[in-house]
């Protein structure tokens, strides 16, 4: 093992995206304090690829030959590939929907930390990172450490960091990455579905149903997709359901998520904090379910229905599928 740092980057159009070239910044930085590599897997077409990294400071790009746009996300074989033989001590990802499945797959394949959602990133002398992200509702700023797995793997907001990027007139080495075969266990069956049921953006769409922490589970998240497909609707979610890795941050209602206002949303095992009210205070129709009578979305609900929601949610499909909506 050793001190390199590795960032997974993506090319968009003729260059790097805004958040790669974020992520791209930061290592530059860590691996200059380190007096270590910076090293970059990028996924998608050599010229591209070769054109969007030419002038910058980068050691080595290792680039994985993917010809097809929607093959470009589901590259956690060769990553690993890629890793294994870099063997770096950190890698910077982007905390987007694709980066922080890549992240977490390759967490688990490694044994190793990933923290997720960083805002800001710093290393000391023996190449520890110090990670700091939001918890607890965003109430604190923890601050933690992966002192004995590498590689230290992190995701980064977009945005959080700015553009700085050190160029370089030095020759990069190219490393190309062949294709892997994948199993069927590899295949990413769930983000497909999800991908097609998010027709509209929840600012936009005349029905959503809003998934709270209630739901508990990712394996009973399939019955309320095919709910929604049913009526038409979009998935959106509250704070918690986005915590418990339900629902993702982009589909967040609330204070610090969206503000919504569709003809008719539906919350299942929301609890209507402060924090989610303010972001549906102008929907027009609301069915809340939720099984604790208590629940302040309930007092807000035009239709509150206090039940558990695996008992409703069939009959409520049947009901609405019939009534007609601005879809
Ligand atoms: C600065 C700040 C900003 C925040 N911004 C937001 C924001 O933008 N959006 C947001 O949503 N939150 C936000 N929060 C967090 C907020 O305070 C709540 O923690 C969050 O809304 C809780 O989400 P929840 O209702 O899904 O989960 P919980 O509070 O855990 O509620 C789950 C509900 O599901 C019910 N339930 C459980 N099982 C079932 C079942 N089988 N059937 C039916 N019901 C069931 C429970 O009775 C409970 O009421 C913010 C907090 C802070 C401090």
């Amino acid at each position: 093992m050793n001190n390199d740092i590795c960032v997974y980057l993506r090319v968009a159009e003729k260059e790097l995206s805004r958040g790669s070239l974020q992520i791209l910044g930061l290592g530059q930085k860590l691996a200059k304090k380190l007096n270590s590599k910076i090293i970059a897997i990028i996924a998608g077409d050599k010229t591209k690829i070769m054109k969007a990294t030419d002038s910058l400071h980068i050691d080595e790009v290792w680039y994985i030959k993917k010809a097809e746009k929607e093959e470009l996300d589901n590259c956690q074989l060769e990553a690993k590939m890629c890793l294994d033989k870099i063997k770096p001590s950190v890698l910077l990802i982007l905390a987007d929907a694709e980066g922080k499945i890549l992240a977490s797959e390759l967490g688990v394949m490694f044994r190793t930390g990933v923290t997720a959602d960083c805002i800001k990133i710093e290393v000391d002398e023996l190449g520890l990172l110090q990670q700091t992200r939001p918890a607890f509702g965003e109430r604190i700023l923890a601050e933690i450490i992966t002192p004995k797995r590498r590689p230290q793997i992190a995701t980064i907001r977009e945005n959080v960091l700015p553009i700085d990027v050190e160029n370089s007139e030095c020759d990069i080495k190219y490393i190309a990455v062949d294709e892997q075969k994948r199993s069927k266990e590899f295949e990413v069956v769930g983000l497909q579905n999800i991908v097609q049921i998010q027709k509209k953006s929840i600012e936009d769409a005349s029905i959503l149903v809003a998934i709270g922490k209630g739901v508990c589970h990712k394996a009973e998240l399939e019955r309320l997709y095919k709910f929604a497909d049913k009526i038409g609707a979009t998935i959106a979610g509250s704070r918690g359901a986005v915590e418990a890795g339900l629902v993702d941050a982009e589909y967040q209602i609330g204070l610090s998520g969206k503000n919504v206002n569709p003809e008719l949303l539906i919350t299942v095992g929301i609890r209507g904090s402060i924090q989610f009210l303010a972001g549906i205070n102008r929907c027009k129709n609301i069915i809340a379910i939720n099984n604790d009578l208590d629940a302040p979305i309930l007092k807000r609900a035009t239709y509150p229905v206090c039940s558990d929601w695996k008992s409703v949610i069939e009959k409520l499909g049947k009901k609405l599928e019939t009534m007609e909506f601005n879809k």
